[in-house]
C-alpha cells in the first residue's frame, strides 16, 4: 500500500498505471488523428413513431487507429475532454457535419436530412469563442442555422455560468439545442426554464425499463407531460426492440433512436437511405 495524502491508505494499481499509459500513448496518436484522415462521422436517424421514418440524424464521431483498429467515442472523448484535444476533435467534427449537411441539401433539396445533431462536450460549452466560430461556419458554408442541432448534456451546461451564456448565443444564431442523456446527470428541471432548450433526449437507462413495471416507466411517461406543457420534443434514446418502440408511442412518445430502428451508419449510407423512396 502507498500512503496518499490527508491521512488516507490508497493499493498502488498496476490497472490505473497501465490505464494513464494507454492514455497519454493514445492522445499522443489522437494528436495526428485528425491530420492523418483516420476519424470519420457515422449518423444514425432519429425516426418519428410510429411510422419509423426518418426525422433527423445524430452525428458521431469514429477513430479507425492504424494499429488498434476501431476505438469507441467513449474511450477516446473523455480522454480528449481531459486532455484538452476536444476542442480540436469538437471543431472538425462541426465543420465536418455542417459540410455534410450543406452537401446533402444540395444534391437532395426537399429530400435531405431535415436536421443534424452534433455532440459538443463541456470544454467547447465553455469557449467563449465558441458561437462566433459556429457562426463563421455557418456562413463560410452557407447552411440554414435551422438545420444544426446542437447536444448539450445537462451536466455541462450546470457546469459554469459561461456555458449557459454560450448556449443561449447559440439559441439567438438559430440553432436548436438538445439536452442530451437527460436523466442521468446532475438533473435539474430549472435547465428546462433557464436554457432555449428544444429537443430532450432521454437517456436509455429509463428505456431499457420501459416494458416493465418499474420507475424508470413512471420517470418516462412523467417526463412527456412535463415536455409537452413545454413545448419541448422528446426523444427516447436507445431503442432495441418493437415492444419498447410501441410502449413509448403509446406513453406519448413522438421520437425515437436506437438499433431497432436503424445502426449509426456511413454518410453514403444515408444517401442510400434518401434515394430510397424514389427508386420505389
Ligand atoms: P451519445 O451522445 O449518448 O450517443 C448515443 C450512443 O448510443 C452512440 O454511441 C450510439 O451509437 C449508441 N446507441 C444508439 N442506439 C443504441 C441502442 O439501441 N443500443 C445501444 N446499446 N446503444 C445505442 P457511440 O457512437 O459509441 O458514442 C458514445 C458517446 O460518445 C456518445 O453518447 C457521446 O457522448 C460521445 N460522442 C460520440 N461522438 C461524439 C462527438 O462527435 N463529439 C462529442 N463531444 N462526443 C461524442
Ligand atoms: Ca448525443
Ligand atoms: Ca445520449
Ligand atoms: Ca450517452
Amino acid at each position: 500500500a502507498k500512503h496518499a495524502g490527508g491521512g488516507r491508505w490508497t493499493w498502488y494499481d498496476p490497472i490505473m498505471d497501465e490505464r494513464a499509459d494507454t492514455d497519454a500513448r493514445l492522445g499522443a496518436d489522437l494528436r495526428r488523428a485528425i491530420a492523418r484522415d483516420e476519424l470519420f462521422l457515422v449518423y444514425q436517424p432519429i425516426v418519428e413513431l410510429p411510422s419509423g421514418r426518418p426525422a433527423g440524424l445524430e452525428a458521431l464521431v469514429r477513430w479507425r487507429h492504424p494499429e488498434h483498429g476501431m476505438i469507441s467515442p467513449a474511450q477516446f472523448i473523455p480522454l480528449a475532454e481531459r486532455d484538452g484535444q476536444i476542442i480540436e476533435v469538437g471543431r472538425w467534427v462541426l465543420a465536418t457535419a455542417m459540410r455534410q449537411i450543406a452537401d446533402w441539401q444540395r444534391e437532395y433539396g426537399a429530400d435531405a436530412p431535415r436536421k443534424v445533431s452534433v455532440n459538443v462536450s463541456a470544454r467547447q460549452l465553455n469557449e467563449p469563442g465558441f458561437p462566433d466560430e459556429v457562426a463563421e461556419l455557418l456562413a463560410t458554408i452557407g447552411l440554414d442555422p435551422a438545420k444544426l442541432v446542437i447536444e448539450v448534456t445537462e451536466t455541462a451546461v450546470l457546469g459554469t455560468g459561461a456555458a449557459l451564456d454560450v448556449v443561449r448565443r447559440l439559441d439567438e444564431l438559430g440553432l436548436k439545442i438538445a439536452l442530451d442523456d437527460f436523466g442521468t446527470g446532475q438533473s435539474s428541471l430549472s435547465l428546462l426554464v433557464d436554457t432555449p432548450v428544444s429537443w430532450l433526449k432521454v437517456d436509455k437507462s429509463f428505456v431499457d425499463g420501459v416494458t416493465s413495471d418499474s420507475p424508470q416507466a413512471v420517470i418516462l411517461d412523467g417526463l412527456i407531460g412535463i415536455t409537452r406543457g413545454l413545448r419541448i420534443q422528446a426523444v427516447a434514446e436507445g431503442v432495441e426492440t418493437a415492444e419498447q418502440a410501441e410502449r413509448l408511442h403509446r406513453a406519448g412518445y413522438r421520437f425515437a433512436q436506437g438499433y431497432h430502428f436503424a445502426r449509426p451508419m456511413p454518410a453514403s449510407d444515408v444517401a442510400l437511405l434518401l434515394d430510397g423512396p424514389r427508386q420505389r
